[in-house]
């Protein structure tokens, strides 16, 4: 993709999304110096190391970290452990934090790191140890200036308390009193921000409280299911329960399950804490992933991996509405489907955005050595949130396109008024 034809290889999770990203930006008229900018990253780091397993036995790890673009300011993105992930698919959920930045207008740029590595198969010491030597092995390629993780699918607050001592270990006595914001999504004691392990749950619910009552959908009497019960997931489902929404089905990686009477999040997200899946919860019937993907619901909501909805599902899918709480979780041929049906999707660039909205709440709280209560994170969110929703919405009505070629090309629209201000070096 150093020219502009795009795709190569319609399969491909990178050109998938860069193509996307591209188009609109000839929707749009950008300049070519600027599409040419954005189709590939900045910096593509591949590392690898080895670390000692509990037995003795040594394995070579290998990690990435992607940065696309940091017109906007520092390289911002989640860390994900993903036993398949691979270098492509970090590319392109860094050209999402890109946009997504923008979106918001975060003063952040785009990135995206993973370890190759299934987390499940590894003890607590273990995860440690590699976490400990993937962040000696980023070195200098990451920094509280300069680029910040998060945690993503299979990391969390402890994860990221890791790598923050990690850093502030290795920066020594010349470090920064601020060097532990050099992640976000910390523990709450060591820097982290209140109301950061439910904000992408959060906000994906502040999206539709703002957009649903235009697409006639009454939140406190519709019925969704899910995609993926991990972070976002059960966030999700918890704080819709509090908004009278019925969950009807689940389908995370040990199977699906269902109840039309409606599931409590809250009790299913105590059965995964204890079994690790949704699968055997007392309270509902397994289904099948056809049963799934084919019941009728008002909202379907993936959050779990990418290019989950590809044309078959699509044309199974039996929902008024698609919120896209997973980045990338919908193939632009299973996008043409659902569009061909009536379904309407959110992209989720906008759907996921309160993750790291709330971990800029955190580096800066880190920043300006503050404390905030959840309800002035909530209120500072809802606000930042629901002018993004309206941003989107208003560009689509008015151009009369889909939501995420709305979503795609404010955040353009946005990037380019920075790179016109800037210049380009030298
Ligand atoms: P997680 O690791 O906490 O949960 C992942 C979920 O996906 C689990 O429930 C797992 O069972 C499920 N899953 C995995 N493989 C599956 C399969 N084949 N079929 C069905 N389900 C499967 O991850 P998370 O943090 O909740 O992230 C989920 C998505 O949200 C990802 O796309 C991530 O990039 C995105 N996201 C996360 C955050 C965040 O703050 N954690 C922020 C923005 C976007």
């Amino acid at each position: 993709m150093d020219t502009l034809h795009c795709p190569g290889d319609p399969d491909n999770l990178y050109e998938q999304t860069i193509c996307e990203v591209l188009n609109t930006a000839s929707f749009l008229d950008l300049p070519e110096h600027l599409r040419l900018i954005l189709a590939q990253p900045k910096n593509e780091v591949m590392v690898h190391f080895p670390v000692q397993m509990d037995d003795g036995s040594w394995k070579l790890m290998k990690g990435y970290r992607v940065q696309h673009n940091n017109v906007a300011g520092p390289y911002k993105g989640g860390i994900r452990y993903h036993g398949d992930v691979k270098l492509d698919e970090v590319k392109s959920l860094a050209v999402l934090m890109t946009l997504k930045c923008a979106l918001m207008q975060l003063p952040y740029g785009g990135a995206k790191g993973a370890l190759k590595i299934h987390p499940r198969d590894f003890s607590s010491n273990e995860l440690m140890r590699m976490t400990r030597r993937f962040v000696a092995a980023l070195g200098d390629n990451i920094g509280p200036d300069y680029d910040i993780p998060a945690p993503d699918v299979g990391t969390n607050a402890q994860i990221m308390a890791w790598m923050a001592d990690t850093y502030i270990n290795l920066k020594g006595n010349h470090g920064r009193v601020d060097a532990q914001s050099v992640v976000t999504g910390k523990p709450l004691v060591f820097g982290g921000s209140e109301g950061r392990e439910k904000a992408t749950g959060q906000g994906l619910v502040f999206v539709l409280e703002t957009l649903l009552p235009g697409l006639g959908i009454d939140l406190a009497h519709c019925s969704y299911s899910l995609i993926g019960f991990g972070n976002v997931g059960s966030w999700t489902g918890r704080l819709l329960q509090d908004r009278g929404a019925a969950l009807t089905h689940v389908m995370d990686h040990t199977g699906a399950i269902s109840n039309p009477d409606g599931i409590s999040a809250r009790a299913l997200a105590d059965h995964v804490k204890k079994t690790g899946g949704v699968s055997g919860f007392s309270d509902a019937a397994p289904c099948s992933t056809e049963d799934f993907y084919r019941a009728p619901v008002d909202l379907l909501i993936p959050a779990a991996l990418e290019q989950m909805i590809g044309p078959d599902e699509a044309a199974l899918v039996n929902c008024r509405l698609l919120a896209e709480a997973a980045n990338a979780p919908t193939t632009p041929a299973g996008e043409r489907v659902l569009t061909e049906r009536g379904i309407e999707v959110l992209p989720a660039i906008l759907c996921n955005c309160g993750g790291v909205t709330v971990s800029y709440f955190e580096w800066k709280q880190n920043r300006d050595s503050e404390s905030w209560t959840e309800e002035d994170v909530d209120r500072k969110l809802h606000e930042m949130i629901s002018d993004a929703a309206h941003r989107v919405h208003d560009f689509a009505a008015s151009h009369s396109c889909s939501m995420r070629r709305a979503a795609y090309a404010v955040a353009l629209r946005h990037l380019e008024e920075l790179y016109t201000l800037r210049g380009i070096f030298p």
